[in-house]
């Protein structure tokens, strides 16, 4: 060996120290090239990314979108479907809804319309009959007292049975619908036809000033009422007489009142009206009035428990 290739020779070091200098250059850039290769080369399968929707939008979206539900006043379990029919006759099963009706308790222009002048009776009178179930008597008037009016595009009032309406005979039946400001139901039966209390309650007859309606008093046309234990009062008009129980113990005394239990018989029908009997046909005027003694509609308060 030529003491120039001696590998402790100046050159052989100069050398080994070049090819040293090479190898860490090239190792580098190897290196470099293996952190950078993925952006050069082609680029790696990568799942689509399945955007999902944010939970927050769906949510708001739903409750701004939700329909506002709107809830059905209920009428109170207290007070609903206690009412009795008051009309009582041995043999006969008679409801709400089968007993026979000749007027009907009047919506229009009276104080349970909501656009009326608050009144009842004959200064309610507005030329039209409203019924609970929105059949209305604008028609042609009656000749006569009470007035009722026909329909004007039929020639019958409750062809569906809700009730059984009769009307008032005279004038042709269910053509006409009796009476203009009208406070409550008549129904039409023959004088000293059983009248039972509609649900438990104190039983009162009408002293003068009583009534803010009609200014019925037992004097004038024989009114009772009986306040009931839930705070409605049913009022009734026309009777005959009391039952002698009752006549013993209230007698002339207004301030006095007898118990009742529902279904039980309280007083005749008739026809007594200022002050004798006779003053008008046969039937029973009944009425329902809340705690305020503001007139309801049983039949469209669904205060009937038959
Ligand atoms: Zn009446």
């Amino acid at each position: 060996m030529p003491p120039s290739l001696n590998k402790n020779s100046p050159l052989m070091r100069l050398i080994e120290g070049i090819i040293s200098s090479f190898s860490r250059l090239l190792r580098s850039r190897s290196k470099a090239q293996t952190v950078i290769a993925p952006s050069r080369g082609p680029l790696p399968h990568l799942e689509k990314p399945t955007v999902e929707p944010s939970p927050i939008g769906p949510v708001i979206q739903e409750t701004v979108m939700a329909p506002v539900v709107q809830e059905i006043p209920k009428v109170e379990s207290s007070s609903a479907g206690f009412l009795r029919c008051p009309i009582k006759i041995e043999g006969q099963a008679l409801t709400p809804f089968t007993v026979r009706i000749s007027a009907i308790l009047d919506h229009s222009g009276t104080a349970i319309d909501p656009t009326s002048d608050k009144k009842w009776g004959r200064s309610a009178k507005d030329q039209k009959v409203k019924a609970f179930n929105g059949e209305v008597g604008e028609g042609p008037q009656c000749p006569q007292e009470p007035c009722g009016y026909s329909m004007r595009d039929s020639d019958e009032f409750f062809k569906n049975r809700e009730i059984n309406y009769v009307g008032v005979l005279s004038d042709g039946g269910k053509c006409t619908l009796q009476y203009d400001g009208h406070a409550g139901y008549d129904f039409p039966y023959p004088v000293l036809t059983a009248v039972v209390a509609p649900a438990s309650g104190e039983l009162y007859k009408a002293a003068q000033g009583t009534d803010s309606i009609y200014s019925a008093h037992w004097g004038k046309d024989h009114s009772f009422y009986i306040k009931h234990d839930n705070g409605f009062v049913t009022w009734f008009r026309h009777c005959e007489k009391l039952i002698d129980s009752i006549e013993a113990i209230i007698g002339s005394d207004f301030t006095k009142s007898y118990r009742v239990e529902g279904g039980a018989s309280v007083a005749y029908s008739g026809n007594f009206e200022n002050g004798k009997s006779g003053g008008t046909p046969a039937h029973l005027h009944f009425e329902v009035r809340d705690k305020d003694w503001k007139i309801v509609d049983p039949y469209q308060t669904k205060l009937w428990r038959d």
